[in-house]
């Protein structure tokens, strides 16, 4: 038996090509079926094409030029019914025991021998901290849901991404008064290229106030004071959606025993066709691979990992 953690779109495309191999796998999830994406923007639309979204062959057919959240949710569910895949959710594995072929995984329910371990974790539960003082206040969120609760008030968004573009457009548009802080001079290029002009524009015409090469440095319950370029500012705030990105569970690769680089990416060593680990038996899968490099890895890219998975422990297990 494989043990796969986590049932994101990587884990569910393992435990899909394990089975055509008719090798038994169950994955673990400690919250619903494709939690991240779930927890993503209420009205997110993916970057990709539904097709370069697909796992297992099961078709993705959406009826936009790119694919929803809401349609992705279906997908993902109906590609785990088809393939009649073994998942436990709710569930979250601790810690990993024993070694190659006498794996014993528990979790916060029990524990389950297996062969093999995949850990397809992703970087979406772990948000990155600015560290900044009034950071722990309610008013301040770094996972967004949707714009209606933002209407006529005063929003502080922080980043130059596409979470924080997609957020101060949204919020703009339903109303709140946006402010943008972005460390760097400018919107960064891998904005999605259609929505880039749009961002671009509001910000020229002041419909968005943007401050570039700003750093936040306090959030008070009625106030966030910036550092930038012509001095510090105080301004007005009733919420701050800190879109600063997120970063994958390092502790938990160290509990299962995976070595991280030791740079600044603090990636899990691996080896690159067949995704095992320094640690014998245990793979990794997914997002997760990229360590705090958190942009150059998706569900597009690392789709293939799940082949490569299954086609080494098919090898191993056959020979
Ligand atoms: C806003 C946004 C938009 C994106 N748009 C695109 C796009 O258009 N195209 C694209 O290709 N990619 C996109 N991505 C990237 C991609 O969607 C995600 O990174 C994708 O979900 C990665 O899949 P994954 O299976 O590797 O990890 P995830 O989907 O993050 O799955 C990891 C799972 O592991 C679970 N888990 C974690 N720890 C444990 C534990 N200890 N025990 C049990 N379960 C655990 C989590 O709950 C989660 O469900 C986007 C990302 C974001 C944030």
């Amino acid at each position: 038996m494989v043990i796969i953690v986590g049932a994101g779109p990587i884990g569910l495309a393992t435990a899909i090509e394990l089975k055509r191999r008719d090798i038994s796998a169950k994955i673990i999830e400690r919250g619903c079926l494709v939690n991240s994406i779930y927890n993503y923007p209420k009205d997110m639309t993916f970057f990709s094409t539904s097709e370069r979204l697909e796992i297992g062959g099961v078709p993705f057919i959406s009826h936009n030029p790119k694919p929803t959240r809401r349609e992705a949710l279906e997908y993902y569910r109906r590609a785990a019914e088809s393939y009649d895949l073994d998942i436990h959710l709710y569930e979250e594995v601790k810690a990993v025991d024993g070694e190659d072929q006498e794996f014993i995984v528990q979790t916060d329910q029990g524990e389950y021998d297996a062969s093999k371990v995949v850990v397809a974790t992703g970087f979406y539960d772990i948000a990155k901290m600015m560290n900044i003082p009034g950071e722990e206040l309610d008013k301040v969120k770094h996972y967004y849901d949707e714009a209606h609760a933002y209407a006529w008030q005063d929003v502080l968004v922080i980043g130059a991404g596409n979470s924080a573009v997609d957020v101060a457009l949204e919020t703009y548009r339903a109303n709140a008064n946006v402010t943008l802080a972005v460390r760097d001079s400018q919107i960064k290029e891998t904005v999605k290229y259609w929505v880039k002009p749009d961002i671009e524009n509001r910000l020229k015409n002041n419909e968005i106030t943007g401050y570039f090469n700003t750093e936040v440095k306090e959030i008070r319950p009625k106030e966030i004071v910036l550092e930038t370029p012509e001095g510090t500012k105080t301004i007005s705030n009733d919420f701050v959606l800190a879109m600063t990105g997120y970063q994958p569970n390092f502790e938990m690769m160290k509990t299962f025993g995976i070595e991280l680089t030791n740079n600044e990416k603090r990636m899990p060593v691996y080896n690159e066709q067949t995704l095992e680990t320094n640690r014998k038996g245990i793979y990794v899968a997914g997002v997760v691979c990229g360590g705090m490099d958190t942009s150059s890895l998706f569900i597009e890219n690392t789709r293939v990992h799940a082949e490569h998975i299954a086609g080494d422990i098919e090898d191993k297990t056959s020979g």
